[in-house]
């Protein structure tokens, strides 16, 4: 859960990708970094927190140059600390180099094990500097192939951009499992993790880095270049299906389609799928709302705000004891009582993770008098973790891999719970039967398509399976 930007070819280049991080906020929030390339340097500014905290005047003053690379972080891999804050910045036999990723790699700690008993020292506790590693010690003789021979030794997934002295380097992993499009501001080459950062500095969106690919930016010529072998099977498209159901932001565009249309449409099936008489169709905000609205389209009920979310809510810090336990989500959301009081309410919501969020909501909604409450999920039970770069909690904690739909309903203590169907979901997305759609689904199938290899996260799979064994043993 990161985002990254970059641009290449652009007196403002700091300053743009301070805009581009910005619209990008949402898939991080732990740090924020630019690094810029000017006169054969590169300068380098990260800073824990928020966009608008972390960089001022002064700050974006120290980063000259007309290419960037800018990242904001959410940790899924290495602890949430300066030391982690992308972009890295590192000095090796051939030059400057700076990284910033968004993804998870899956064999990270297998190479870096490798690579420490040969005698490397790591900087920082993130997956991502083993790539660097990597291609410190690859033998080519052109910068280009010692990146690919680097990400031929990893594994999962990764959406990169690499600045060096010269050259803006975008990467997409052989699965494409995390975004990654480019556009154009003039002249200039921009990258986004999602094309809502594009609006907002008015670029033109292009297109989407294909699987697998690399493109490389160098004086005035993008070219792209194709390292993985497709025949071999290493390409082959696993685009990540949860950035359209929560993750990305309503106003972007994935795989061609308007994420905020395939959201509606997610609604427009669950409707279908999971009719019931009530009087109000309601969200959860903000990441429920456009499936919301579907529903509401589909099933001809009235739509109305039945929950107002404050966005002036950072973390909560507070811990609370049991007796004020629920001011966690009161904070952030609160209930109509006009909307629902003595109503049937279906509420919709993305996704329910670990049931907590949706079991305060319920106990809300009913404090605020709604007579029943059926609650709608616009995407499939999560029964599994993701490794490739989304924070899921490990199985365990995941409420649908060990229970009913029925026992859920009940720990949540709404009238009436539906998820959509896999198949309902792929249909939202356009796109037929499961093995043809290009998406990674483990987080609902546990089908990963990348083995797991590191032990730590190796641990979570086995966990995983033995529980998924019970599980069906059960049903
Ligand atoms: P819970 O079931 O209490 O774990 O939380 C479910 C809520 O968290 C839903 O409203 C989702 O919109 C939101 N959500 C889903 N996935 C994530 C994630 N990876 N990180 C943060 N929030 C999430």
């Amino acid at each position: 859960m990161c985002g990254v930007f970059g641009i290449y070819g652009h007196e403002e280049a700091a300053n743009l990708t301070y805009l581009g991080l910005h619209a990008l906020q949402h898939r991080g929030q732990e740090s924020a970094g630019i690094v810029t390339s000017s006169e054969s340097r590169l300068h380098r500014q990260v800073h824990m927190g928020h966009v608008s905290d972390a960089f001022n005047e002064t700050s974006l003053a120290k980063l000259p140059g007309s290419a960037a690379i800018g990242q904001v972080r959410y940790s899924t891999s290495g602890e949430s600390e300066l030391r982690n804050a992308q972009p890295f910045f590192f000095e090796y036999a051939h030059g400057a180099l700076s990284i910033a990723h968004n993804g998870n790699l899956v064999n990270a700690s297998k190479v870096r094990k490798r690579l420490e008993e040969a005698g490397s020292i790591f900087q920082t506790s993130s997956d991502t500097e083993v790539i660097v590693h990597l291609m410190a010690q690859a033998r080519e003789p052109e910068s280009i192939e010692r990146l690919a021979s680097a990400l031929r030794q990893v594994t999962g997934a990764y959406s990169i951009l690499l600045l060096t002295e010269t050259r803006l380097i975008a990467v997409r992993d052989p699965h494409g499992f995390r975004p990654l499009s480019m556009g154009k501001l003039k002249d200039a080459t921009v990258f986004s993790s999602e094309t809502c950062a594009f609006g907002l500095i008015e670029a033109e969106f292009e297109r989407e880095l294909e699987p697998g690919e690399i493109v490389i930016c160098e004086g005035k010529a993008v070219r792209s270049y194709r390292p993985f072998d497709a025949t071999r099977g290493r390409v082959s498209s696993r685009r990540c299906i949860f950035e359209q159901i929560y993750f990305a932001r309503p106003d972007s565009t994935l795989d061609e389609r308007s994420i905020y249309t395939s959201r509606v449409s997610m609604g427009h099936v669950l409707a279908r799928e999971s009719a019931v008489d009530a009087d109000v169709v309601i969200a959860v905000p903000d990441s429920g709302v456009p499936a919301a609205i579907g529903y509401a389209e589909e099933s001809g009920l009235p739509f109305a705000t039945g929950l107002i979310r404050s966005h002036y809510v950072g973390r909560t810090f507070i811990e609370p004891q049991d007796s004020i336990r629920h001011f966690g989500v009161r904070l952030k959301l609160s209930p109509v009582r006009s909307v629902v009081e003595g109503k049937r309410v279906v509420v919709v919501d993305d996704s329910l993770v670990r049931g907590t969020t949706s079991r305060k909501i319920v106990a809300m909604l009913k404090n605020a008098g709604a007579k029943e409450i059926h609650l709608r999920i616009s995407a499939p039970p999560t029964t599994h973790s993701c490794f490739y770069g989304l924070d899921t909690p490990t199985r365990e904690e995941l409420i649908a891999s060990s229970n009913t739909v029925d026992e859920i309903s009940q720990y949540v203590g709404c009238t009436s719970l539906s998820y959509l169907s896999h198949d309902g979901l792929l249909t939202s997305l356009g796109v037929g039967d499961e093995d043809d759609s290009g998406f990674c689904s483990a987080c609902f199938t546990g089908e990963y398509p990348v083995a797991i290899e590191d032990a730590k996260t190796a641990k979570l799979v086995s966990i995983s399976k033995r529980q998924a064994a019970s599980v069906d043993g059960a049903s």
